[in-house]
């Protein structure tokens, strides 16, 4: 099938925008919407690089002194009847460049309300803040949702307050606000469970601590990581950083280097939320580093 004949499989109805990037992996249809974009400072992204590195990396990054914009990659899949999305974008629970996930899909020809599932790869609020749009309603209101077990137990701890630091309190109330908006339909999930034929869901901990990524059956798997791995330029290149947006820094770096070893030796095809291209590509090692070369 040629690119343009699986774009209009995936896009039947009416655009008003170039549509978003499309490819076939196995029995799924991917695109790639886009929720807008976020702007990440230099002590968040990129905490353990010394400041003279940290400013030259912001500045390759295309950003400057106040931090670099990082794109938002939010997969949406065809799976036979099934219409699923990964994650709900940040809704104006985040920055006000982002949250612009339905305004996409309205113009990329999708009805939200033709969405039937969307998984939750973590309950940050750039991911579950659109959720529960502004106006209030919800973003995908004929979809069950899902999310790790353990993540839900997190955010929805009654005495998170008492327990977490205060940095995390605000995180806190919009996850469990959007969780719990969509209660009636959600589903709690183990690491292995199967959400539909081929699409596996695969702890990946750290970022948050029942942060899940997706796995998609092909003719090789597909890794849909989520934050596992926060930005491909910046921990391919320095796999030993942390990122200042995780729970739990030495867990999340174990992770990352589990998840980039199988990726490179298996040559498997991985795609992250805040990725400079809203493609899959193929992880390298380089000595030490990992290199992401385009499918
Ligand atoms: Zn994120």
């Amino acid at each position: 099938m040629t690119l343009a004949a699986t774009r209009d499989a995936i896009f039947p109805r009416r655009r008003t925008a170039p549509p978003p990037p499309a490819f076939r992996h196995g029995r799924f249809a991917l695109s790639i919407l886009s929720d807008g974009a976020l702007t990440l400072g230099g002590e968040i992204l990129a905490p353990d690089a010394a400041p003279p590195a940290r400013a030259a990396l912001l500045a390759r990054l295309g950003g400057d002194a106040a931090g670099a914009p990082v794109r938002m990659n939010l997969p949406l899949i065809r799976a036979g009847d099934e219409l699923i999305a990964i994650d709900a974008g940040a809704g104006d629970a985040f920055q006000a460049s982002a949250g612009r996930l339905a305004r996409n899909l309205a113009a990329a020809g999708i009805d939200r309300r033709a969405v039937t599932r969307v998984i939750l790869t973590h309950a940050h609020p750039d991911h579950v803040g659109g959720v529960i749009q502004p106006d209030g309603e919800l973003l995908f209101p004929n979809a069950d949702h899902h999310v790790g077990r353990v993540e839900w137990d997190f955010w929805t701890d009654p005495r998170f307050e008492e327990r977490r630091p205060p940095a995390l309190h605000g995180f806190a109330r919009t996850a469990a606000r959007a969780l719990d908006a969509v209660a009636e339909r959600l589903h709690l999930h183990a690491p292995g469970d199967e959400v539909v034929p081929g699409l596996r869901l695969l702890a990946t901990p750290g970022h948050t601590p029942g942060h899940m990524s997706v796995e998609l059956d092909g003719p090789e798997p597909l890794l849909l990581v989520g934050d596992a791995c926060t930005h491909d330029v910046v921990f391919f290149e320095n796999p030993g950083w942390r990122f200042g947006f995780d729970t739990d820094p030495d867990l999340a770096l174990a992770t990352r280097r589990r998840l980039l070893d199988r990726a490179a030796a298996d040559r498997l095809l991985v795609l992250g939320c805040h990725w400079t291209r809203p493609l899959p590509g193929r992880v390298e090692r380089r000595g030490a580093a990992y290199r992401l070369a385009p499918a």
